[in-house]
């Protein structure tokens, strides 16, 4: 019997011990419990706020939105098509028109390829647009004279001003003209009989095809 109490209390003393870290561990654990759902709720909810919000659906706005419209033009020279004169002061009046001369006179070709604006010896003559020298003289029809080439609305452009007076024309081929800008005075060398303007312009080059420049100023100069 001695012999069994001793083994009989080596058994039960780990008996309890294990009951009494048990209870301790089931303590442990329900004085934890109320911590437990606690804490998990808070990061529950952290969770939650810090989460992105669903994507609103796209709503159009009630006002339509103007989308800007392109900008239209035939070509980029088009901006200077409104800037074109007429290229002597006063009424434009004209003494003599393009086309087929009814009566001819000393060196006076039969066709007219220009018109003859009248004008006083001296009065200001400009050039009706932007444009580069490309011809100038004297020669014994013209006179004193310049061609300018233009460029308007995408198209090459050639006006030319003649029987200038002498020393009045100071440009050589290649100089850059402003549109107003003077360019010589009245006068009547060459074949003329009396001062005017010669003016003309042709569509195209120096020898291109010439037109009435009556209409064409009519129909292109805006001031
Ligand atoms: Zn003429």
């Amino acid at each position: 019997m001695h012999q069994h109490r001793p083994l009989g209390l080596s058994f039960l003393r780990p008996k309890r011990a294990h009951l009494a870290f048990g209870a301790m561990t089931v303590t442990a654990f329900f004085a934890c419990l109320p911590m437990i759902p606690a804490s998990a709720e808070i990061v529950v909810e952290s969770v939650e706020a810090s989460a992105p919000a669903p994507e609103p659906a796209y709503v159009a706005p009630d006002v339509a939105y103007a989308a800007p419209e392109a900008a239209v033009r035939e070509d980029y020279t088009v901006t200077h098509y409104s800037v074109i004169q007429y290229p002597i002061a006063g009424d434009h009046g004209i003494i003599s028109s393009f086309g087929n001369r009814s009566t001819s006179c000393a060196g006076c070709a039969a066709f007219h390829s220009g018109a003859d604006f009248g004008g006083s010896s001296g009065t200001v003559v400009t050039a009706m647009a932007d444009g580069v020298v490309t011809q100038v003289g004297p020669d014994s029809s013209l006179g004193v004279y310049l061609k300018i080439e233009h460029v308007i609305d995408g198209q090459t452009i050639t006006s030319t001003y003649a029987h200038l007076l002498d020393g009045s024309m100071p440009f050589q081929v290649g100089d850059t003209i402003a549109v107003g800008q003077q360019v010589g005075l009245v006068g009547m060398t060459g074949a003329a009989t009396a001062p005017h303007l010669h003016f003309e312009i042709r569509l195209g080059g120096i020898y291109a095809t010439a037109v009435n420049p009556v209409p064409w100023l009519a129909a292109h100069v805006t001031g």
